[in-house]
């Protein structure tokens, strides 16, 4: 097995990253995930880990053999910093910048940073994150060029070849969805619905077609649609 086909997934326990988890179980022989804890309201969603890794492992016997140990990182000055709707108490607004008030500065660029740490301790060459240019959410450490400029500091940096991969980048909710269908089938699809978390006030009390959540914090508003949208597509 060749270095270049071992990957860190950054694992959140969300919509996004168990999409990003089945694609990496997909394409690559060693798979390993990061979670990162850094007092975020919702620590439900890192709760949804263990579930989601569980019954993927249920799902198909090559992903259970591909997929390797589980990593979790604590990162509480991203509370210390603060100001911030999704570590706070915060409501949920856009700011003055055009940004949700839920940006957390510099969040993926230290998350991509620990992650390209980890992954050289453990032999891993490819970072999969399900960060997504197309949505609502702008946050300007999603984009593509920003994680070019990341990903040739990191390879400066660490003089390692480490590569950032974005299976998301381009596609709106919707394609995640299919996506899922894709890799995974109607079980892959059943497991992100029951088992995956993305609102941003950590609600689990309401079952919706699409899963759970609050229903109308930007988080649900944008994956209801999302599933609407691949539904009746
Ligand atoms: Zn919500």
């Amino acid at each position: 097995m060749s270095a270049h086909q071992t990957a860190l997934v950054l694992f959140s326990g969300g919509q996004d990253s168990a999409v990003c988890l089945a694609h990496a179980l997909t394409h690559y022989a060693r798979v390993e995930t990061l979670g990162f804890d850094y007092g975020q309201t919702h620590k439900i969603e890192l709760n949804c880990r263990a579930n989601l890794r569980q019954h993927m492992l249920t799902l198909n016997p090559d992903w259970a053999d591909k997929l390797g140990d589980d990593h979790t990182l604590s990162l509480p000055a991203l509370a210390e910093i603060g100001g911030t709707a999704l570590i706070g108490d915060g409501e949920i607004t856009m700011l003055d910048n055009d940004l949700p008030s839920t940006f957390v500065p510099g969040r993926n660029l230290l998350f991509l940073t620990y992650g390209a740490a980890l992954a050289y301790r453990r032999g891993l060459h490819v970072l999969i994150g399900g960060m997504c240019e197309t949505d609502f959410s702008g946050y300007p450490d999603c984009r593509r060029d920003t994680l070019d400029a990341l990903q040739l500091a990191l390879e400066k940096g660490m003089q390692s070849d480490i590569t950032i991969e974005t299976p998301l980048m381009y596609i709106d909710k919707a394609a995640t969805w299919a996506l899922a269908d894709r890799l995974g089938g109607p079980d892959l699809v059943e497991l992100i619905i029951e088992e995956s978390h993305t609102c941003y006030r950590g609600d689990r009390s309401q079952r919706h077609d699409w899963g759970y959540g609050c229903g109308d914090c930007p988080a649900c508003d944008l994956r209801q649609a999302g599933f609407e949208k691949w539904k009746n597509a």
